[in-house]
Formats: structure tokens, C-alpha cells, sequence
């Protein structure tokens, strides 16, 4: 019955029951390692902590449900999650990636997993025609961020999970700039979506945690083995927060992209401001696909400045007062980045300029509060 609920009501329930013990409605926090057995192997389901634990089984639950998959996985961090994603290969197998991707994604790819044989392609996955080019009988791959970080290029799903069908290829959604509130990688035909659930899902900055979503048992199965056997499980407190912050997750995300809007709008035009990047916009590239897989816009934006140096970017940067200038994005907070120095400093200079990942690009991940008040703090900022 609680399939059939719409999002804004699966945020708060969608796998969720009383407690079995006392009917509380909060699930809680089982803080322990191991279950006692009534006798050896004969026990209530639960063995040890790394393997299931009751608070991060509701997470799981809750998760699956507001991406519309059949099962969620939880993990100590998003990168831990991608890793586990990672160990579906094996040495010789390729990955066809995103070329403007969050900085730690390339770093793993690139640092850890290309020493065990696994081979990285990355390209501008929005111009879908130069997909197919790059795919060959080993590639098993796509790792897909949409939008792009800090870019903010659409992809379309729809038609890199026809692509992907045709060649057997495995489709993995990295679904945390956007939400599951804008849009559900799984209903256009992703295999795995990924979260940072550190960002939006958590939404208030006090949680470091990473999921998967997947619909096919094997596939699910496979990564329950891995989550397990490499261990990189997140704790029944970080759970339990994280649970707690997808409850509000619909009612944060609309404000978010209320205040994006108003932002994205404030900036366009601006006689100080070069270019601003957001999916919003009418003459966006990608616009049409994002009219058709997002449900909204979102709160993240990137801009250039027309005096585009890196110090220019330095000071706009230190200028803010409401903006805190910190790593991270999706907080209720709002938070200032320069991603050449700070998110992307991981990716060589050149790679990261390809992209447009210049030294003068500012990233905004717009929070909660008034956007007058955002705005004016801008305004004063980019003076
Ligand atoms: C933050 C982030 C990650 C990594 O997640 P952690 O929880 O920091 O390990 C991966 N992808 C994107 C898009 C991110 O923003």
C-alpha cells in the first residue's frame, strides 16, 4: 500500500513501520555490534552489525523508497558508496564517466582503481553522439552525474540507458546535486543511483553517508555482498540522522529551488556577472532535457565573473557574509565554493579547464533562508 504513495508522503513513510519492540515511531538508534542468539545461528534476524543493523535497515527502506527502487544500501560515506559500485568490476574492465565530475569520484577512479587494471574514459557525456564512440566490448560502465559538477550540463538518462541496454552496459546515476524530489534516475532507466547522502538527503551538514539504489535483485545482492565484505557501513547514529533529515526533505528541496530561481535570475544579466551556469534557463543547452527529467531546477549554481581572474574569484569569495565559504552543498545553510582550489583542486589544471572548470568559476549551493537577504549579500559581494 505504501508503494502507491506520492514522494511527499514516501519521505516520511515510505518503509517505515513502529518500532516492533515498544511501537515507538522513531526507529531507534541500536547502538551495539553484535544480537544475543538463543542458541548458536538461531536468532531474530540480526547477527552483527556490519552485516544488518534495525536503524539502518529503516534507512534502507526509506531510501529505496523515494528513489523508486526495490533496495537501498547504506554506506559510511558517498564515496564509500561509489567504491562499491567500482568493485563490480574486474582488471581490464572500463568505465565511460563524466568528464566534469565531483573531484573525490575522480580521484578514486583515478588514484585507486586505475592501479587494479580498471580502465577510466572521461567525456562530455551530454553530446551523446561521442558516447558511442568511446564504447567498446570491455566497457561495463557509465558513471553519470546530471547535472554535471560544478557545469551543471544535463544528461539525458533516457537515451544513455537505451545506449547502455544495447551494449549490456551498466548505468550508475550519481542523483546527489539534483534529489530524488527533482528527479528519480530509476524511472528513466538507470541501473544504480548513487547518493552523497551527506548533502540534501541529510540536508543540515552533520552527517557524512553514502547509498545506492538498485531494482534488480542480482545487482542488489551483489552489492550487499560488497557492502559487507568490504565493510565501509555507515553507523546507526549517522542512520538515524539521515532518516531524520529525508523527513523534511520535500518541504527543504522546494524552497531550495525557489531561492535558486530567485538567484539564478538575480545573477543573469547582472552587469558584473560574464555567464551564469543553471539548468533553468530557456536558452540552458540542455533545457529541454531538463524540462523533461527534472521536476525543478534545483539550488546549485556556478557563475563567471566578467573580470574572470582567479583573484577577482578570490575576493568575490571573501566578500560574503551569509555565504559560508565552505566545501559540501545541500545544507539549509548557504554555502560559497571555488571549485578550482577547493571541490576539483583533485583534477590537473588542464583536465579541469576542458570542461570550463575555470580559476574564476564560483559555485553557490543556495540554502534555505530569505533570498533577499541572499541576494543583497551577493549583490554587496560581487561589487
Ligand atoms: C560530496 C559528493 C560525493 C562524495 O560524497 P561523500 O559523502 O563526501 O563521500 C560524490 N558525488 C557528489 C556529486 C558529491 O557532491
Amino acid at each position: 500500500m505504501k508503494k502507491e504513495l506520492h514522494f511527499n508522503s514516501k519521505t516520511i513513510h515510505g518503509g517505515q513501520n513502529p518500532d516492533k519492540a515498544y511501537g515507538s515511531v522513531m526507529p531507534p538508534i541500536y547502538q551495539t555490534s553484535t544480537y544475543a542468539q538463543r542458541s548458536p545461528g538461531k536468532h531474530k534476524g540480526f547477527e552483527y552489525s556490519r552485516t544488518h543493523n534495525p536503524t539502518r535497515e529503516a534507512l534502507e527502506k526509506s531510501l529505496a523508497s523515494i528513489e523508486n527502487g526495490k533496495f537501498g544500501i547504506a554506506f559510511g560515506s558517498g564515496l564509500g558508496a561509489i567504491d562499491a559500485v567500482i568493485k563490480l568490476l574486474k582488471p581490464g574492465d572500463e568505465v565511460l564517466s563524466t568528464n566534469d565530475l565531483y573531484g573525490g569520484s575522480y580521484r578514486l577512479f583515478t588514484k585507486i582503481f586505475e592501479k587494479y587494471g580498471v580502465k577510466f574514459n572521461f567525456i562530455g557525456m551530454h553530446n551523446h553522439s561521442q558516447v558511442e564512440k568511446f564504447i567498446n566490448d570491455k566497457t561495463k560502465l557509465f558513471w553519470v552525474e546530471t547535472p554535471t559538477n560544478p557545469m551543471m550540463n544535463i544528461i539525458d538518462i533516457n537515451k544513455l540507458s537505451t545506449i547502455a541496454k544495447d551494449h549490456g552496459i551498466i548505468l550508475a546515476v550519481d542523483n546527489t546535486f539534483a534529489s530524488p524530489y527533482i528527479q528519480q534516475p530509476i524511472n528513466h532507466g538507470a541501473d544504480i543511483v548513487m547518493h552523497s547522502a551527506t548533502k540534501y538527503l541529510g540536508g543540515h551538514s552533520d552527517v557524512i553517508l553514502g547509498a545506492l539504489v538498485v531494482n534488480d535483485k542480482s545487482l542488489a545482492e551483489r552489492l550487499f555482498f560488497i557492502q559487507n565484505a568490504s565493510g565501509a557501513v555507515p553507523g546507526p547514529f549517522d542512520c538515524f540522522l539521515t532518516l531524520r533529515g529525508i523527513k523534511t526533505l520535500h518541504v527543504r528541496m522546494q524552497r531550495h529551488c525557489e531561492n535558486g530561481k530567485a538567484i539564478a535570475d538575480f545573477l543573469d544579466g547582472h552587469p558584473l556577472i560574464e555567464k551564469v551556469f543553471w539548468p533553468g534557463f530557456k536558452n540552458h543547452p540542455n533545457h529541454e532535457i531538463a524540462k523533461v527529467q527534472m521536476n525543478d531546477f534545483g539550488g546549485m549554481l556556478s557563475f563567471i565573473p566578467k573580470e574572470s581572474s582567479f583573484k577577482n574569484a578570490i575576493s568575490i569569495i571573501e566578500r560574503f557574509k551569509i555565504f559560508t565559504i565552505a566545501e559540501s552543498l545541500g545544507g539549509v545553510e548557504s554555502l560559497v565554493g571555488h571549485p578550482a582550489s577547493m571541490t576539483h583542486a583533485s583534477i590537473p589544471k588542464k583536465e579541469r579547464e576542458k570542461s570550463g572548470v575555470l580559476d574564476s568559476l564560483i559555485r553557490l549551493s543556495i540554502g534555505i533562508e530569505d533570498s533577499n537577504d541572499l541576494i543583497k549579500d551577493l549583490s554587496q559581494a560581487i561589487q
